[in-house]
């Protein structure tokens, strides 16, 4: 009668658990996946110019012994690890992307491209992702299923007039061979302090939509307005009406943005302005209130332009981010239990942000989990925030990020089973 759960009992503490193999082996190789960091911190590229980058990357990747697809979507690479045993497939992602700004950090390893710098903490991610490619590659005999290794150039925008990023990934079939049916993915920062992890079990980041207006004019002496038309006044009276769309037409509960960043128009104090041309981000957690305000963008804009006998358009960057909005079910079978065991009390239900990503392209495959892995660390002076010229991680939590990134690979993979 006892026989039976005693010998489960057994078969439960002497069964081999690969978070113990996965822990070990993320530790050992702590330096190399900080000296990989260091490697791509120094030789930063920009969106769809990774070519340094995604070559290193595809190197590692067949060193590993990884079926390797190399360029994917301009300068990316996708690296198949086939497990010793069938099951299902798991994608993570990393981008390789770094941006325009002028590294001032004084670190041994700082930025040796002039004006550009890893200031979003790609570099981090990309040997992050490196490291757990190398643990889950030493448990292949044991791995029940594939992973898809999705290496993504440009998620900070492709250069104008190019596609690139997570959309065109999908579009080139990154998630379509094997066919991935769960993404999990990750991003660096001072959200949260080094040694935790922030998830959410819905919304995580906003949409953002990047939007241009541009006023027409007359241009005229500027003591004689009458005899041309101001573009000025009309613009203000745009910018402030934009804010009556987030405050007085939008409820209340729901999260949004509406930022206009750039105003520029006029040549001198005296000449009345041509035109006047703005630039803003539109940002919501709800698919349905990000429509809606991007119609009642366009109305106002539309409108108040023609009660002052003008014109004025309105052009959408691009087809902008998506809400990222964590699978429920993924979340609570996969995400948070994996968090929990890499993280103990340190992983924390977060509050969702307000800054946007293109990673929830990625959701039109499969469903996906997305967390914070924290970076910063006070003591050490790190606790700039990400796209700024002194943003840094803290280097200690990249080992934790290697093993929760390979736990999460390895739960979905053992619970499909
Ligand atoms: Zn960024
Ligand atoms: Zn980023």
């Amino acid at each position: 009668m006892t026989l039976a759960p005693a010998l489960v009992v057994l078969a439960a503490v002497t069964a081999p658990t690969p978070d113990a193999q996965i822990r070990a082996a993320a530790e050992r190789m702590a330096p190399a996946v900080v000296s990989v960091r260091r490697e791509l911190h120094a030789h930063p590229e920009l969106s769809n110019r990774e070519e340094r980058t995604g070559q290193l990357v595809a190197e590692r990747l067949r060193d590993l012994g990884l079926e390797v697809r190399y360029p994917v979507a301009k300068t990316g690479v996708v690296g198949v690890l086939r497990g010793g045993i069938p099951g299902g497939v798991v994608a993570l992602r990393a981008d390789l992307d770094a941006l325009p700004i002028e590294e001032t950090n004084e670190l041994p390893f700082r930025s040796q491209v002039k004006g550009v710098m890893h200031a979003c903490g790609h570099d981090a991610h990309t040997a992050i992702l490196l490291g757990a490619a190398q643990v889950l590659a030493g448990l292949k005999a044991q791995l029940p299923g594939s992973v898809v290794f999705l290496f993504q150039p440009a998620e900070e925008g492709a250069p104008p007039g190019e596609a690139g990023g997570a959309p065109l990934m999908v579009r080139e079939g990154a998630l379509d061979d094997p066919k991935v049916e769960a993404v999990f993915g990750f991003h660096v920062g001072s959200w949260v302090a080094s040694g935790q992890a922030g998830w959410t079990d819905g919304p995580i980041f906003a949409s953002s939509d990047a939007f241009t207006i541009e006023v027409e004019g007359k241009t005229v002496h500027g003591a004689q307005p009458h005899m041309g038309l101001d573009p000025i006044p009309v613009a203000a009276e745009i910018v402030l009406a934009l804010q009556t769309i987030v405050s007085r037409q939008i409820d209340g509960r729901q999260p949004r943005v509406l930022t206009i960043g750039r105003v520029q128009g006029g040549r001198r104090f005296n000449i009345i302005a041509g035109r006047v041309v703005m630039d803003g981000t539109m940002r919501a957690h709800d698919p349905g209130v990000r429509t809606e305000m991007k119609a009642r963008l366009a109305r106002t804009v539309r409108g108040v332009a023609e009660a002052h006998g003008t014109l004025a358009t309105l052009r959408f960057a691009d087809e902008g981010n998506p809400p990222m909005v964590n699978d429920l079910a993924l979340a609570q079978s996969v995400g948070a239990p994996a968090l929990e065991r890499v993280f103990g009390k340190g992983a924390l239900r977060v509050e969702p942000q307000m800054v946007a990503e293109d990673f929830p392209y990625f959701g039109s495959k499969a469903p996906y989990f997305y967390f914070l892995l924290g970076t910063r660390n006070e003591a050490k002076g790190i606790g700039s925030v990400n796209h700024t010229s002194n943003f840094d991680v803290d280097e200690d939590a990249l080992p934790l990020g290697v093993r929760a990134m390979a736990t999460l690979a390895w739960d979905f993979l053992t619970r499909k089973r």
